[in-house]
């Protein structure tokens, strides 16, 4: 990079500090100032700069209590992160425009989109699946945060509490496109006007930045700023490492208590079933995981994950070994976690021919696919295309959409009307009953997380 441009950066940043109306394109961050953030937090969060960039590490475990009050989990609980050395944070030192902003509603699902000033990363409020806001689905605890796939906690709303924590009119947080997050309020302590849709607005000292809402997008809306991007993610961010393959969602379980014993020994305590459930994990130096599942009954179950093998390895292998009066010889960990998704006898027949019935397969299953469905059975089985099947078609046609055999097989319960034959209005309204037995939010899709559900 030359000097001279260099320099026409500078100058662009000193005129917009001034006021002027030259609009600029480029800020300048102080590493500093940047710094003075994450100050109070110093305690668990490392901060570093080169001429580039500003880097922050932590461990992803934060000093506030985790997990209490999620009402919709997914059996994850919070371990360490290695989010040091070059899996840190890393924020741009000069922050550019993007030409074109990027949106969270249309990409940044997974990954981190900022960093807490106590080390903490914050994703998108809407998840992988690009539609569930995290917050409205009763995901977060009280401070916005759940743990992920790897067991990563992570936040997915603004950490506003740490404003009270943190020096006056600081920043709660950085996103990664290098421009910070305020509270819900100016470093002056009056309000936030004028947000643009990225729930951001330039401030009177010239510098562009965001600032926390009580409703969506909650935080950054995406990013004003330029950030290289990488399947949908951000390109350079810290990357979890979880012990264990990752679990599915309890259903109706709201967790209670969340403790940590000492810096390897955790429990987390949920209610299921108007029961007291726990779970009690502990790390090995090696980088191994215990695990002891206590039930509703006081029955312990233990699952012990070996160390993981290099950097950036896929989760431990797992060693099952019941205690106490664990069940022996049961081929689940704990019990708990619903019928095993290979045994079809178990589980709805919609969820087992979920993956033949998203034709598009893009991962929902609308109403319109399965009616396709039921289109094309009857276009298979009705012969003589009078819309009824009759039980020679059925029985002796050839259909191989995934509802022909479900069709053959419960016959006698579609025909209501018993005059033997199956009308198609029979045939969709049992199809319909499945479906919205397994679409348990209601919104009109079963979606991946739903055809998994126990
Ligand atoms: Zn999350
Ligand atoms: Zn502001």
């Amino acid at each position: 990079m030359s000097r001279l441009y260099l320099l026409a950066t500078f100058a662009l940043g000193l005129a917009v500090a001034a006021g002027s109306a030259v609009p600029s394109k480029t800020f300048t961050l102080d590493p500093e100032t940047i710094a003075k953030s994450f100050r109070p937090f110093l305690d668990s969060v490392d901060v570093r700069w080169d001429k580039d960039y500003f880097y922050a590490e932590s461990n992803s475990m934060p000093d506030h209590r985790m997990m209490v009050g999620i009402r919709a989990w997914n059996q994850q609980v919070p371990i360490p992160q290695p989010y040091s050395g070059d899996n840190a944070f890393r924020l741009p030192l000069r922050a550019r425009f993007a030409d074109s902003p990027v949106s969270g509603k249309e990409t940044l699902f997974r990954g981190a989109i900022a960093v807490a000033v106590n080390g903490i990363p914050i994703f998108n409020p809407i998840k992988q699946d690009g539609r569930t806001d995290t917050n409205l689905a009763g995901e977060l605890d009280e401070f916005g945060g759940h743990a992920g796939r790897a067991d990563d906690y992570h936040y997915h709303l603004a950490p506003v509490h740490l404003a009270e924590r943190g020096g006056q009119g600081l920043p709660v947080a950085w996103a990664l496109d290098g421009f910070p997050i305020y509270s819900y309020r100016e470093a002056d302590g009056s309000s936030a006007e004028d947000l643009d849709w990225l729930n951001g607005h330039t401030g009177p000292d010239g510098m562009y930045h965001y600032h926390a809402t009580r409703e969506y997008p909650y935080l950054n809306g995406g990013f004003r700023g330029s950030v290289e991007l990488r399947n949908g993610e951000v390109a350079i961010q810290p990357r979890a490492r979880g012990v264990r393959p990752y679990t599915r969602p309890l259903r109706g379980a709201t967790i209670t208590g969340f403790e940590v014993r000492d810096a390897s020994n955790y429990r987390l305590q949920y209610e299921l079933g108007e029961k007291t459930h726990s779970i009690q994990y502990s790390l090995q130096t090696e980088g191994g995981a215990e695990f002891v599942f206590i039930d509703g009954e006081g029955r312990a179950t233990t699952e012990v994950y070996e160390p993981r093998s290099g950097r950036g390895g896929g989760p431990g292998n797992r060693r099952r070994e019941p205690r106490g009066g664990g069940r022996a010889g049961t081929p689940r960990a704990d019990g708990r976690r619903g019928p095993d998704p290979n045994d079809p006898n178990r589980r709805p027949w919609l969820i087992v021919h979920f993956q033949e019935l998203d034709a598009n397969g893009d991962g929902d299953l609308s109403h319109a696919e399965l009616s396709a469905d039921v289109e094309s059975t009857f276009a298979g089985y009705d012969r003589d295309g009078n819309g009824e099947l009759t039980r020679d078609e059925y029985e002796n046609g050839r259909s191989r959409t995934a509802l022909a055999g479900f069709v053959r097989q419960h016959a006698v319960e579609i025909d209501r009307s018993n005059d033997s034959k199956l009308s198609k209005d029979e045939v969709v309204e049992v199809a319909e009953r499945m479906f919205r037995r397994a679409d348990r939010n209601a919104d009109g899709k079963v979606d991946t997380e739903e055809s998994q559900a126990p």
